[in-house]
């Protein structure tokens, strides 16, 4: 697992003043390299060092950036950095934090950590606090991306209960990454209002998706498996509103012990009454936050139910609704919907296991969660193509 974060570090000659400063890095060579204002020099070993520059090194090349003005000496675990990535540099505590790698794909921000959800598997648990500065940090830090990243993505927390800075953030990402998908994880419920969602629609931004969870056909279920009474339906009426007004939407299904036996009415729920969405993903559940605490209320060996995702899958399919199956092992789920199935897990935390050393479709195979190893299906084992 990559480390994207650490306190580890040591900061010298930085102006403080301000919680945090985004830099871009610049890979030098051996001429000097002239940097902007929000960029620092990352030391390569001989790297040639100007006049007032910052400079991030690892530490075993921190002596080569001794005589640079401003320094920022992190742990060699971070030797994966290079030209154009974008940290966060916190100033006070002190800590790095990595915010975007250029050459990844799998680069997303979180907006928010509050919720009005309290999801049982919630991988990321939510919290009552006022943290308005991660907004703060990523207007800085849009501008610095690069204008070729394929996507980006925005997570939470409830992005949307942000209002209008959601929507202004949205607007910078059409000003400064026109080319850029940008895919968003939301519950939907704030598109309720129909004049956020017109005020969401006229940012106009070409290629932006939210995903939102419909977790079941039915409201009781799905608002207990949420913890929120009435989500359902603020949710599905969220959706035909952004649909109303020319929105992408991609429902997303978590499945687990709750509402894997109901998976095939819940695909015909969708291709029924939002058969107009543009995706669905069915997901595999991440073994991480609220779902380890709830693990025995929740997990279910993918195994156990191939039959119920297999039938989804093909509903959702005669329809004509584009369908991936994300966060799942090859070898656990049904050969006929292998087709399906994405290598969704974020490069920075997705993993293999000694099995799948000797798997013929291991390149195919989206692995595991680096974050989940508790639970792991009994049937995992190396496979061959036919
Ligand atoms: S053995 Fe590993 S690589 Fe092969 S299908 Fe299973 S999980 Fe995927």
């Amino acid at each position: 697992m990559l480390t994207l974060n650490s306190r580890n570090v040591v900061l010298e000659g930085l102006a403080k003043g301000q919680r945090s400063m985004v830099l871009r890095l610049r890979q030098g060579g051996p001429e000097p390299l002239s940097l902007e204002q929000n960029e620092a020099l990352f030391m390569q070993s001989g790297a040639a060092v100007g006049p007032g520059q910052t400079v991030l090194a690892l530490e075993r090349n921190a002596n080569a950036a001794a005589h640079a003005s401003g320094r920022i000496i992190v742990p060699d675990e971070f030797d994966y950095l290079g030209d154009g990535d974008v940290l966060a540099v916190e100033l006070e505590r002190p800590a790095v934090r990595v915010l975007y790698r250029r050459n990844s794909r799998h680069n997303s921000f979180l907006l928010t950590e509050r919720c009005n959800h309290y999801c049982l598997m919630c991988s990321q648990p939510p919290k009552d606090i006022n943290d308005d500065w991660i907004v703060d940090e990523l207007f800085q830090a849009i501008p610095l991306i690069s204008p070729e990243t394929r996507s980006l993505g925005f997570t939470g927390g409830e992005p949307t209960l942000l209002g209008e800075r959601f929507l202004r953030l949205v607007s910078v990402m059409r000003e400064h990454l026109p080319a850029t998908a940008l895919h968003i994880l939301s519950n939907g419920r704030r598109f309720v209002d129909p004049q956020f969602a017109r005020a969401y629609a006229a940012i106009g931004h070409p290629d932006a998706m939210l995903g939102i969870p419909i977790y079941s056909a039915s409201s009781q279920t799905h608002d207990h498996i949420v913890q929120a009474d009435g989500a359902f339906d603020e949710t599905v009426r969220g959706i035909l509103n952004l649909k109303t007004c020319g929105q992408k939407v991609e429902i997303r299904v978590v499945v687990h012990q709750l509402n894997y036996a109901h998976l095939p009415v819940l695909a015909e729920f969708i291709t029924r009454n939002l058969t107009f969405v543009d995706h669905v993903a069915l997901m595999g559940l991440e073994m991480t936050g609220f779902a380890k605490a709830n693990m025995d209320a929740l997990w279910i060996d993918p195994v156990d139910y191939r039959q119920q995702l297999y039938e989804a899958a093909a509903v959702l399919q005669d329809f004509g609704l584009p369908t991936s199956i994300y966060n799942h092992q090859l070898c656990t789920i049904d050969r006929r919907i292998w087709p399906l199935a994405a290598k969704s897990i974020s490069d920075w935390k997705n993993e293999y296991r000694l099995e799948c050393l000797d798997c013929g479709v291991r390149e195919r195979c989206g692995g595991f969660f680096a974050t989940g190893r508790s639970r792991l299906s009994r049937h995992i084992r190396p496979m061959r193509e036919n």
